[in-house]
């Protein structure tokens, strides 16, 4: 969560950092703000709101005129958005930005208190700035930043400035993200690559607690001790325009267009010779064949991903699998060991409540497999064997094509385990493998019926409540279709096996509530169709998702959207999620709502 940014070289800083928090609002957009040198004292300019209530501030009050200085877009854990809450934060020797939560703010500030420290905000973060003060009783930063760091408790990204070294920046992280851009003789910092991908391609992974010191076009690592070290640069493979919305009104439509492409990608390079080999992630045949259980631990969307997952294996492999939410995996001292694979899956790879699984995991002696989209991440670095999907950076806060490309991994480590077990044989493999090799002209197929989503959506738009209900797959693809609608179109969506339904949630079922369907299962087709029969005859709107050519009586579906795909049953979820999502996206532009950046979301979240 949340945005951080930093500058030192030559450019205008106060546009850099704009720029910046631009390409990381979807991080936190309930405030922002920037500190910059000018002429040798630091001048801050934040408040409330999107990025454009700052960009109209400093158009208004005139923007610091600096090469050096700091930023952050926020996303509130501790106190309301309000001017005073933003940041950066300032005691007046020392300013701040901060990513995170600090678990033990309050007795530091008791701490503080006595020390006579007085405290103008309600945030957490603020006492980081005071615990820094504190520390630099020797005007020494370096060391202010090694005794704080030792005192806090939680997850911190930091960037700070020093009233008394113009021109410098500090920098450091724990369980936050923080990287260092490399320009030629310029620097950056911050959360995501995005945000500096214009200026410079290079750039340095920052370890918990290490801090880097940023001055005159050179940067200096240290570790918790104040020992300096020297650190690798990496390169990123994500260019700018991949990171803008080329043309599209949304990074979300932008995103669910690219789905054909970063499907493809993602699946040649996971296939060799026409069958799946994870052989590069070290994930081999013995190492399948070893396992004896399967756990699923995810957040959110990529969570219904772990779904798919689960159905996939146990239907192929027929190994037992288990989806756990992280935020509950993690303090359930859950049953695994060593014959077990826990698969962490996060688009971001800095889930907070996912890596605390992972490292669970890894405690109790499992073998872990991270599927993420940010190479190097926390989590790609910390699991035992990680695969990057390849979906290119994911901008709008509501994940699209970072969960198909995760699905299109998982079912090939279905496809992959069944074999590595002997359940299926190498033809059959080879058969799957061409199979799903058709996602990206399905997927293609259903992006060409945009004006039927709109249609949908446009009979949704004044809906107070819906429901998804489906069966196998299509029950896993419900969730994600409901969890799509509901956070970004505030309509309230629940998501149900379609068989369950009856069990209870039926009587909310009253005229006109819609009810989308997805019955695109053959094997349970008579079933899920009576399920829509029943909620038809309760006076449901039947709103049905089904491959092409399927039979239902007169009147049981009032608007039906077809699947036009030779996929397989047990793939048809890469193609129809597409239509989920542009419903939903439709739905949440009718409503007036910015897709891209729904009401008390962020994205990558990185606090508990
Ligand atoms: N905990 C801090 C606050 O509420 C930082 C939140 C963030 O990461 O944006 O201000």
């Amino acid at each position: 969560m949340c945005g951080i940014v930093g500058y030192i070289g030559k450019r205008d800083c106060s546009d850099v950092l704009m720029d910046g928090l631009e390409k990381l609002e979807y991080r936190g957009y309930d405030s922002a703000g920037i500190a910059v040198f000018e002429n040798g004292s630091i001048k801050t300019v934040k408040t409330r709101g999107k990025l454009a209530c700052m960009k109209a501030k400093l158009d208004n009050e005139g923007k610091p005129l600096g090469c050096c200085g700091i930023g952050h877009t926020r996303w509130a854990t501790h106190g309301e958005p309000s001017d005073i809450n933003s940041h950066p934060h300032s005691n007046g020797r020392v300013t701040i930005v901060h990513n995170g939560i600090i678990e033990n703010y309050a007795e530091l500030k008791d701490f503080l208190k006595e020390k006579g420290y007085v405290f103008l905000s309600q945030t957490d973060s603020e006492v980081v700035a005071c615990l820094l003060d504190y520390y630099y009783s020797e005007r020494n930063p370096l060391k202010a930043i090694t005794e704080t760091v030792k005192e806090l408790r939680g997850s911190f990204a930091l960037g700070i400035l020093f009233k008394d070294f113009p021109d410098r920046i500090y920098a450091v992280r724990k369980a936050s993200p923080l990287i260092v851009g490399k320009g030629d003789g310029e620097f950056f910092i911050a959360s995501d690559i995005p945000a500096f991908l214009k200026y410079t391609k290079e750039y340095i992974l920052l370890d918990d607690d290490e801090i880097v010191c940023m001055e005159n076009g050179k940067a200096q690592f240290f570790n918790v001790h104040g020992i300096e070290v020297s650190k690798e640069v990496h390169t990123a493979e994500w260019d700018v325009e991949q990171a803008q919305k080329q043309g599209f009104p949304h990074y979300m439509l932008k995103e669910i267009h690219e789905q054909p492409d970063v499907a493809d990608k993602t699946l040649k390079a996971v296939i060799k010779n026409g069958v799946p080999d994870f052989s590069d992630a070290g994930f081999t045949d013995d190492i399948m064949r070893s396992i004896k259980k399967v756990f699923v631990v995810a957040c959110g969307t990529s969570m219904h991903a772990g779904i798919i997952a689960r159905y996939a294996v146990e239907k192929l492999a027929r190994i037992p699998v288990t989806v756990e939410t992280a935020s509950e995996f993690r303090y359930m001292d859950p049953i695994v060991g060593k014959d077990d694979l826990v698969i962490l899956i996060s688009q971001s790879g800095e889930t907070a409540d996912t890596k605390a699984g992972l490292e669970l995991a890894k405690e109790k002696g499992a073998k872990t497999l991270a599927i993420v989209n940010v190479k190097y991440s926390a989590i790609a670095r910390a699991a035992d064997m990680c695969i990057n999907t390849l979906a290119g950076p994911e901008i709008a806060v509501a994940s699209t094509k970072a969960y198909t490309v995760q699905i299109a991994v998982l079912y090939l480590i279905a496809f992959r385990m069944a074999f590595a077990n002997g359940n299926i044989t190498e033809e059959e493999l080879k058969a799957l493998t061409k199979e799903i090799e058709k996602a990206p002209d399905a997927i293609r197929n259903i992006l060409k019926k945009e004006d039927e989503c709109r249609f949908i959506a446009s009979r949704l738009v004044n809906v107070e409540k819906l429901f998804f209900i489906g069966r196998g797959f299509d029950y896993a693809l419900s969730l994600e279709g409901s969890l799509k609608l509901k956070e970004i179109t505030y309509i309230h969506s629940d998501a149900y096996a379609a068989g369950e339904l009856k069990h209870g949630t039926i009587s909310l079922i009253e005229e006109g509530v819609p009810v989308i369907t997805i019955a695109t299962q053959e094997s349970v087709l008579p079933k899920t169709i009576s399920n829509m029969e029943e909620v038809k005859a309760r006076g449901a709107t039947v709103i049905a998702l089904a491959r092409k050519g399927t039979k239902f009586a007169e009147n049981t579906v009032d608007i039906l959207f077809e699947i036009d795909t030779e996929l397989p049953d047990m793939l048809t979820p890469l193609a129809t999620v597409c239509g989920l999502q542009l419903i939903a996206y439709y739905t949440s532009v009718l409503r007036g709502i910015d897709p891209d950046k729904p009401r008390n979301l962020a994205k990558s979240v990185t606090t508990e």
